[in-house]
């Protein structure tokens, strides 16, 4: 009984307890969650590459607006998936060419990627963070412009500027293919073999 009495005591301080520290609902709070998502995230293009076309970008003669980010690379850069997650669609469509939309496992978005050179994941395959989903091109409506990603994030059943999340997140390093690491592996082997 004695023990029963000073459980109850623990529980009712530690419920006030958390109850006086909750939280206030502050304006501030939507900043901070972009803020942790971007620190929860990788940047979608491994290697080097530039943010130029931003997020409201005049498109059709000013009759659209740009819905993403265009991140220029080489053809060939490695596009990986920002977050864990799952690809929810793979298409090749007229504009975006050939495209890729994961929904994240840890984030209530999903991201789209477009103008891809290579798709290297299938329709309802899980992928991991950083993990290499393809490749930049300039498939789509971006055939005769430099090859980029086309970015984009989109929050229920609208767009959202996708800039906060991935212009602080750190970059996967661009990894070289396996075609060149068996090279290098031979290469290695051969010298050990004549040495
Ligand atoms: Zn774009």
């Amino acid at each position: 009984m004695k023990n029963w009495s000073l459980l109850t005591l623990i529980a009712v301080a530690v419920a006030s307890l958390s109850f006086s520290t909750a939280p206030a609902k502050t304006p501030a709070k939507k900043k901070r969650s972009v803020a942790a998502a971007s620190r929860t995230v990788v940047f979608p293009v491994a290697g080097k590459s530039r943010i130029l076309d931003k997020w409201g970008a005049s498109r059709g003669g000013g009759v659209r607006r740009h819905k993403g980010i265009d991140i220029h690379a080489r053809k060939g850069t490695p596009v990986v998936a920002l977050a864990d997650g799952r690809i929810v669609e793979r298409a090749h469509t007229p504009i975006g060419g050939k495209t890729l939309w994961l929904k994240s496992a840890t984030h209530p978005w999903t991201a789209y990627y477009a103008h891809l050179d290579k798709q290297y994941v299938t329709e309802g395959q899980y992928v991991r963070k950083g993990q290499v989903i393809g490749t930049v091109g300039n498939t789509g409506n971006a055939r005769t412009t430099p090859p980029h990603l086309h970015f984009g994030v989109a929050r229920g059943k609208s767009w959202v500027n996708p800039l906060p999340f991935v212009k602080n997140a750190p970059k996967v390093a661009a990894k070289t293919s396996t075609k060149k690491k068996a090279t290098a592996k031979r290469s290695t082997r051969g010298r050990k073999a004549r040495r």
